[in-house]
C-alpha cells in the first residue's frame, strides 16, 4: 500500500511538473496582496469654486487658491449666496480645508471677510499668502486676533520662488508679475502643490510676457496639471509660454466669464483640443 501511495505520487509530481513546463501559460500570475502602482500615486480630486478657485484634494490633505471671493463684478463667476455662506462658514464639503492660498487682492480672486471667516471656523486652517493679502486681512476682519497665529506672509522676489510645507503639504510660492500699469504694484503669487504625487500649477493673474515665465524653468518640473486664465489658451503670448515654458500634461482653463463662456471654449479648443474649461461651479474632476 505504501508502495502504491508513493508511486502515485511520484506520477502526480511528475505530471504536475511537465504541465508546468509544458503548458507555463496555465500558471497563474503571482499575485501580491495589497500592491499599489506606486506609493505616491493616491487620486487627486479637483473642484471648481468660481473664476480662478480651485479645491485641491488628495489622500486626506485639502488645499484652497482663490476660493474664497464674493460678487464683485457681473463679468466674473462667484458663488450663489447659499454656497457661499457654506464656504465661508466652515460647512461640510467645506469644512476639512487645511490650507487656503490667495494669488493676490483683486477682489475676483479674494475677500478678506471671506477668508477671514474661513479661517475662524475651520480651526486646523492656515492661510498662507502675499504680504498685501495678508494686511487686507488684518484690516478689514473684525476678529482678526483669533485666526492671526494660523496666518503667514510669504511674498518672494519678482520671478523668483519658496519651498513650503504645511501640516505635511508640500508647496512652492513663485512671485509672478500681474502686469504693467495700475498692476504693476500687485504682489501676483503663482503655487506649485505637491499632492498625491502630482504637480498642480496654479499661477493667479499672471501677465503672460514670456520673461514672466522664462526664469523659473516650468518646463523641467513635468506640471501635471496647470490652471491656466483663459487668456494664456486664446492669445499667441500665452501660448508659447504653456508650450514652451511650462508644457503641462494637462491645461484645466480658468477664470473664464460666464457670459462668455461658449465663445471662449471653442477659441482654446482649436489649439489646445485637450484641455479643460471649468465653468460649472462645483463640477468636480479627478486625476
Ligand atoms: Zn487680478
Amino acid at each position: 500500500m505504501k508502495r502504491l501511495l508513493l508511486v502515485l505520487g511520484i506520477v502526480i509530481i511528475a505530471v504536475g511538473a511537465t504541465a508546468y513546463f509544458l503548458f507555463p501559460w496555465t500558471n497563474p500570475a503571482p499575485v501580491y496582496v495589497g500592491e499599489t502602482t506606486g506609493a505616491s500615486q493616491t487620486p487627486v480630486e479637483i473642484t471648481y469654486i468660481a473664476n480662478e478657485g480651485v479645491l485641491i484634494s488628495s489622500g486626506g490633505k485639502q488645499v484652497l487658491i482663490d476660493g474664497l471671493h464674493r460678487e464683485y463684478e457681473r463679468a466674473y463667476a462667484f458663488l450663489p449666496p447659499a454656497e457661499r455662506e457654506k464656504i465661508e462658514t466652515a460647512k461640510a464639503p467645506f469644512d476639512k480645508i487645511d490650507l487656503v492660498l490667495v494669488s493676490h487682492r483683486h477682489l475676483d480672486h479674494f475677500h478678506p471677510e471671506s477668508v477671514g471667516l474661513y479661517l475662524q471656523h475651520n480651526p486646523r486652517s492656515r492661510l498662507v499668502s502675499s504680504q498685501q493679502v495678508v494686511e487686507e486681512v488684518e484690516k478689514n476682519f473684525k476678529n482678526y486676533d483669533a485666526i492671526s497665529a494660523r496666518v503667514t506672509a510669504a511674498t518672494p522676489p519678482s520671478k523668483e520662488r519658496v519651498t513650503m510645507k504645511i501640516d505635511g503639504i508640500e508647496f512652492e510660492i513663485l512671485r509672478l508679475s500681474h502686469g504693467t500699469g495700475r498692476h504693476a504694484t500687485i504682489q501676483n503669487l503663482g503655487h506649485i502643490i505637491k499632492l498625491g504625487g502630482k504637480k498642480l500649477l496654479h499661477i493667479g493673474d499672471a501677465d503672460t510676457a514670456i520673461e514672466n515665465f522664462a526664469k523659473l524653468n516650468l518646463d523641467e518640473e513635468q506640471i501635471d496639471i496647470a490652471f491656466l486664465p483663459f487668456w494664456f489658451l486664446t492669445g499667441s503670448e500665452g501660448q508659447t509660454v504653456i508650450r514652451d515654458h511650462i508644457k503641462p500634461k494637462q491645461i484645466i482653463a480658468v477664470h473664464i466669464s460666464p457670459g462668455e463662456s461658449e465663445k471662449t471654449i471653442t477659441q482654446m479648443k482649436q489649439l489646445f483640443p485637450g484641455a479643460v474649461a471649468f465653468t460649472t461651479m462645483l463640477e468636480k474632476r479627478t486625476y
